[in-house]
C-alpha cells in the first residue's frame, strides 16, 4: 500500500527558482566559435565594431551621383542640366571625382565619386542626349546616401555579453568581418525517466504501460533553447536504480533532470534520490503551481538537479518556469527565450488565491487583428491539451481566478 504526505514547505513558483538560482555558480565556460553557427548562443564577451559601417559612403537609389548644389532650384518646368561623365560599377571605386555640373550613373548600393553628396532618382531625371540629363527637381546634401559609419562606427558597443544572437545579429557580425564570436558552451542536460509503468516510443505498451513522452518533449525543449540533451532511458521506480543512473547522469552532464516520481507517496523516489547526490541536495520540495505542484529543485555537486512530475503537461511547464531560466544563467544569457503575445480571455478562469496557475490556451485572430486567448481545458495527463494550445497563460498567485474579458499575456511553445 502506497501512502501519502502532504508536501509541507510549498513555496511560490519565483521563490522556488530563485531558491535555486542563489544555490548556484554563476560561472559560465565560454569557447571560441563561428559566428555562422552563432544563432541562439549566448554571447561571453562585450563586442565591439572593429569598424565603421559602411566603410564608404553608399547610394541607397537607382540614379544619378550629383553635387546636391548643383541641383538647387530644379524643377519640372525649369530643370537643371548635368553631364553623365561616369558609371560607378558595384563593387568597385568610382574611376574620378565630381566637378560642377557633373554627374555619374549609380545602383543601390554603389559607392559614391568625390565631389558628389546626394543622390537623384532615376525617377526625377530624364536622359536628354547622349550623356546629357534634365533634373526634375532638387536633392539634398546627403539625400539617398548612406554616410561613412552610418550604420555603426569603429569603436561602439554592438553586442553585450549575455545577448542572445538572433539571425541579425549574425549578419550584423559577418558584415564587420567578426567570423568567430566567444560563446558560452552549450549545457548538457541529462534526463532520466523514471517509471514501472514505461515503454519506449517504438514498443507496443501492454496493459497497464504507456509511452514514454517526457524524455522526449524534454529534449526538444532543451535543444530548442540552444543546449545538448543526453536521453538516458526510461527506468523502473526502484531507488538503488534510479539512484544509478542519476550519479552517472550527474557525472556526465552540467544538468539533470529526473522526470515524473516527484512527488511524495512510497513509490516517488526522486526526493530521496536527489538527497543521495551529494550536498545541499533537495532546496525545493512542492511548489504553489498548478499544474506542477510536485516540483523538486535541488543542487549537487555544484550541478542543478531537477524532479520534474511525471504528468507530461506538468513536466513542461515545470521545464519552462524551472529549468529553461536556470539554463539561461548558468550560461550567462541576459534573457530567457520566449515569446509573448497579448491576448484578449474568452471565458472566466478558476483558480485558487496563493497559487500560481497555468491555463493552456488556443489563439484566435479577432476581426479587429487582436487575439482572443481560448481556454484548452482538459484532464492532466493529457498530452493533447497541449497539441491543441498554442501557449499558456498565467493566473497569478493572489488572484482568485481570471475574468472573461481580461487582457492577458500568453506565453507561445
Ligand atoms: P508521477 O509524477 O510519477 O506521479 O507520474 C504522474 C503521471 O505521469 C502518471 O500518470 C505517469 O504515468 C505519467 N508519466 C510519468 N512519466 C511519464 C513519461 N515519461 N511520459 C509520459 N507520462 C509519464
Ligand atoms: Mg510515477
Amino acid at each position: 500500500m502506497t501512502t501519502t504526505r502532504e508536501l509541507f514547505n510549498v513555496r511560490t513558483p519565483p521563490d522556488a527558482l530563485s531558491a535555486l538560482l542563489r544555490a548556484l555558480p554563476a560561472s559560465a565556460e565560454s569557447e571560441q566559435i563561428e559566428t555562422a553557427d552563432a544563432v541562439d548562443r549566448v554571447l561571453a564577451e562585450d563586442v565591439r565594431s572593429p569598424s565603421d559601417l559602411p566603410t564608404f559612403r553608399r547610394s541607397t537609389m537607382d540614379g544619378f551621383a550629383v553635387r546636391s548644389g548643383d541641383t538647387f532650384g530644379a524643377t519640372e518646368g525649369l530643370p537643371a542640366y548635368l553631364e553623365v561623365v561616369d558609371e560607378v560599377l558595384m563593387g568597385h571605386a568610382p574611376t574620378r571625382s565630381l566637378m560642377t555640373g557633373e554627374c555619374a550613373r549609380i545602383a543601390t548600393g554603389g559607392m559614391l565619386p568625390d565631389g558628389a553628396d546626394a543622390v537623384l532618382m532615376v525617377e526625377q531625371t530624364q536622359q536628354v542626349g547622349a550623356s546629357t540629363i534634365e533634373v526634375l527637381r532638387a536633392v539634398a546634401p546627403g539625400e539617398n546616401v548612406v554616410q561613412v559609419g552610418e550604420d555603426v562606427r569603429i569603436g561602439d558597443p554592438m553586442l553585450p555579453r549575455g545577448h542572445v544572437l538572433r539571425p541579425q545579429d549574425v549578419g550584423g557580425l559577418v558584415a564587420l568581418g567578426v567570423t568567430r564570436v566567444r560563446a558560452a558552451r552549450r549545457l548538457r542536460v541529462g534526463i532520466v525517466s523514471g517509471g514501472d509503468e514505461l515503454v519506449e516510443p517504438h514498443c507496443e505498451p501492454a496493459a497497464g504501460q504507456i509511452r514514454d513522452i517526457n524524455s522526449y518533449t524534454l529534449a526538444a525543449l532543451i535543444r530548442r533553447d540552444g543546449h545538448l540533451a543526453c536521453v538516458l532511458g526510461i527506468f523502473p521506480d526502484t531507488f538503488d536504480v534510479l539512484q544509478a543512473v542519476a550519479r552517472r547522469a550527474l557525472a556526465d552532464n552540467d544538468v539533470v533532470i529526473l522526470s515524473a516520481g516527484s512527488s511524495v507517496s512510497t513509490r516517488d523516489m526522486t526526493s530521496q534520490v536527489v538527497s543521495s547526490l551529494g550536498e545541499p541536495g533537495v532546496l525545493v520540495h512542492g511548489v504553489s503551481l498548478k499544474p506542477g505542484k510536485p516540483t523538486i529543485l535541488g543542487v549537487c555537486a555544484g550541478k542543478p538537479v531537477f524532479g520534474l512530475p511525471g504528468n507530461p503537461v506538468s513536466c513542461m511547464v515545470t521545464y519552462d518556469l524551472f529549468v529553461s531560466p536556470t539554463l539561461a544563467q548558468l550560461c550567462g544569457a541576459s534573457q530567457v527565450p520566449r515569446r509573448g503575445v497579448q491576448a484578449r480571455l474568452t471565458r472566466n478562469v478558476a483558480s485558487a488565491t496563493g497559487r500560481e496557475d497555468y491555463v493552456q490556451v488556443r489563439l484566435e485572430r479577432r476581426s479587429d487583428g487582436g487575439f482572443d486567448a481560448v481556454p484548452v481545458f482538459g484532464k492532466s495527463n493529457l498530452i493533447f491539451t497541449l497539441i491543441r494550445s498554442d501557449g499558456m497563460l498565467k493566473v497569478p498567485l493572489d488572484a482568485s481566478g481570471l475574468n472573461a474579458g481580461a487582457n492577458v499575456e500568453v506565453v507561445l511553445f
